[in-house]
């Protein structure tokens, strides 16, 4: 492309500088010879004008032949110049140039005024001549030539057309590196724009192109720039759904066996295995416990792959908020001792009813799991942050960045034995995340734990 570019403008810039330079040249050459033409004219029409003239004033009729020729001789030796020629009946009568009148006789000089041009022993001549009647002589033919050597004049022309062409190189050599540049400066956005498609085209999605012209190339960078940050925003949406499918199918990889395993058991022992009634009711009480905590498992996760970052705010009530999560709540925290305190300062607030439910069930059932019987998990929502709080058994601190991934408990026995799949902080941080609020846990080993979601301003 910018070689193409180049080539084209080079072409033209060339062929207009030659075209415009032969123009001028053969203007120049026409006009300086038009000049000298009309120079020698004006000299031969004056010279024959002054020279008859004086002809007619010195000679009389009674005047021999031989007095009237030398008057005649004489007359014409006080105009003439080195270019100046007299011819009287074929015989020349005065010529001091250096070519003899013989050289150019040939030229049919007629009543007008002739003009020759010619080149006559590597010479360049101009003669202008033409016939005279002399009142001295009237039956003599004379003829008046004005040779002038014009070698100069084409010289000076041949000198000028290299200086043209020197001129007009250097201009072409100049506009060539000006075309150069220029090009060069214009295509460099183009060249930027391509760099940044090949490393999108790479995986590179961060990339943009860096165009500040106000031109259309810098508007074809915005819009590439805006069509990279939608493929990058597609790129990260499909990367993280892939992300949750993954750690979906995973998880029910993993986390299945264990109750699968111990339902096919329950299932075999029941069919190949004599039982007192007792037993099997025992057997299918475990079967449906352990389907129970399947279903479970099934929809936290579920929640968990599906949860749509994009979820629509709506103005929310806390108190009722907090009242569905005591309800909710209320059954677990009887069988394990453990009673909800509710503080609430907070009115309303931006959210999913639904979603944020969830969560604050999650941390409530959480801070009773981490409780002792007897204690009490507080319930708080002040200043745009939902907060809840046990004295519990606390979690390490090495374990505490690790808490709200995806199947990570601290002690796994003891979660399991409470129907823990370390799924509920992985769920809380994506429906905090969802609300474009902050999740902080603090908490001491031993004292308890603190878990707070705080909402923007
Ligand atoms: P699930 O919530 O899926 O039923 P879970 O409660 O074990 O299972 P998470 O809620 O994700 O999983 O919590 C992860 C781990 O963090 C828990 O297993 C527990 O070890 C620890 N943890 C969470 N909350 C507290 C708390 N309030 N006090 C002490 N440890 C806690
Ligand atoms: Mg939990």
């Amino acid at each position: 492309m910018k070689r193409k570019i180049v080539l084209i403008c080079s072409t033209v810039l060339i062929v207009t500088v030659t075209v415009c330079c032969s123009v001028l040249l053969n203007q120049t050459k026409t006009a300086i010879l038009a000049l000298t033409y009309r120079q020698a004219a004006e000299k031969q029409a004056s010279l024959r004008t002054s020279f008859a003239e004086m002809c007619d004033y010195y000679t009389t009729e009674g005047d021999s032949q031989a007095v009237k020729r030398s008057l005649i001789h004489y007359c014409f030796t006080r105009f003439a110049d080195s270019s100046a020629v007299l011819i009287l009946d074929g015989e020349t009568v005065y010529s001091v140039s250096q070519i003899k009148p013989e050289e150019y006789m040939e030229l049919d000089v007629l009543n007008s005024q002739k003009q020759f041009t010619g080149k006559i022993r590597d010479k360049q001549y101009l003669i202008v001549g033409s016939q005279m009647r002399l009142g001295a002589l009237p039956g003599a033919n004379c003829s008046v030539y004005v040779v002038e050597d014009i070698t100069y004049v084409y010289q000076n022309m041949h000198r000028m057309m290299w200086q043209f062409l020197w001129i007009s190189s250097m201009c072409s050599i100049f506009g060539l590196g000006a075309i150069m540049v220029l090009v060069k400066r214009s295509m460099r956005p183009l060249g930027k724009l391509q760099k940044a498609a090949s490393d999108i085209a790479d995986g590179n999605y961060r990339h943009r192109a860096d165009v500040n012209s106000r031109d259309e190339v810098g508007a074809l960078a915005v819009s590439f720039n805006r069509m990279a940050q939608s493929v990058q925003d597609r790129v990260e949406e499909l990367t993280e759904t892939a992300r949750r499918q993954q750690l979906f199918i995973g998880g029910v990889t993993h986390e299945f066996k264990t109750p699968l395993t111990a339902i096919l058991l329950s299932a075999d022992t029941l069919q190949n295995t004599y039982m007192t009634e007792e037993e099997q009711m025992d057997a299918l009480a475990r079967i449906e416990a352990q389907g129970k905590w399947l279903e479970r498992l099934v929809q936290k996760m579920w929640k968990l792959l599906t949860i749509n970052r994009d979820i629509s705010l709506q103005t929310i009530s806390v108190p009722e908020l907090l009242r569905r999560v005591r309800e909710s709540t209320s059954e677990t925290l009887r069988s394990r001792d453990v009673s909800l305190e509710i503080h609430c300062d907070l009115q309303s607030l931006q959210g999913d009813p639904d979603l944020l439910q969830s969560a604050l069930v999650n941390l409530v059932d959480n801070a009773s799991k981490a409780s002792s019987p007897g204690q009490v998990v507080q319930l708080r929502a002040f200043d745009n942050v939902l907060e809840v709080s046990d004295n519990g058994i606390g979690i390490p601190r090495e374990s505490l960045e690790h808490v709200t991934d995806a199947f990570y408990m601290v002690d796994k026995s003891r979660s399991k034995k409470l129907g823990g799949a370390g799924l509920g902080l992985a769920l809380v941080k994506e429906i905090a995340a969802a609300h474009g609020a902050d999740m902080e846990i603090e908490s001491e080993l031993g004292h308890g734990t603190t878990v707070r979601i705080r909402f923007a301003q």
